[in-house]
């Protein structure tokens, strides 16, 4: 499946502010953002004025490349937003919150989105008790979300476990315990719990023009 093959502090780089594609590095003085902040190319540090068509793009590319969705699955996400009640932008970005590689990041259970659908694809998971190995499956309200066998042998899983238990990054819609292993959905994210820096807004005008 095709995916973006970029370097990923590239895409940062080139939209200006961090999108945490690296998992820990990001948090560190390493992460290419501090030291080039600035976009990639020649052209990188004269700047670049946005038209209003531009910057909307930008947003849509942002919140794209922070959940790794491809366009086709993007306007899916997009066209069942707007079918909700309330605001389609922040539906939005609850569906893409709601994604099983996201819950698990956001778990602490992997140490980027990316390691994340990794580990998903590689049927570390279970929801509710049984194996679910599709990144984009989202998970609903009081869905649990434990290890499968394959998943307790993991060294990676087991690394960010260690992490997680002390930074405790874990949102207010989501619980975990970490003796058990064990994540829930308490319920589903708003926009309060959605820490992105993305303007929703801009995505709704750029599929509403
Ligand atoms: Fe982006 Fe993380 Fe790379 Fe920093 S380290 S530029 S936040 S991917």
């Amino acid at each position: 499946m095709a995916r973006y093959s970029d370097a990923k502090c590239k895409l940062c780089r080139r939209e200006g502010v961090k999108l945490y594609l690296k998992g820990e590095r990001c948090l560190t003085d390493n992460c290419a953002i501090e030291r080039r902040p600035f976009p990639p190319g020649e052209q990188g540090r004269r700047g670049r004025k946005l038209t209003p068509y531009g910057q909307m793009l930008r947003e849509k590319q942002k919140a794209k490349k922070i959940y790794g969705v491809l366009e086709t699955q993007f306007e899916k996400y997009y066209r069942m937003a707007s079918r909700m009640k309330g605001k389609t932008g922040e539906n939005l970005l609850s569906i893409l919150e709601r994604r099983l590689d996201n819950v698990v990041y956001r778990l602490g259970f992997a140490n980027s989105r990316s390691e994340a659908r990794q580990m998903v694809r590689h049927g570390h998971f279970l929801v509710n008790g049984k194996k679910v190995n599709i990144p984009s499956f989202l998970i609903g309200s009081n869905d649990t979300i434990t290890l499968s066998s394959k998943g307790k042998e993991n060294i990676a899983i087991q690394e960010a476990l260690e992490k997680a238990n002390i930074k405790s990054r874990v949102p207010s819609w989501l619980e975990v315990d970490y003796e058990k292993i064990e994540g829930k959905v308490v319920s589903f994210p708003s926009r309060e719990d959605i820490d992105i820096p993305v303007d929703e807004n801009r995505i709704v005008e750029l599929y509403s023009k």
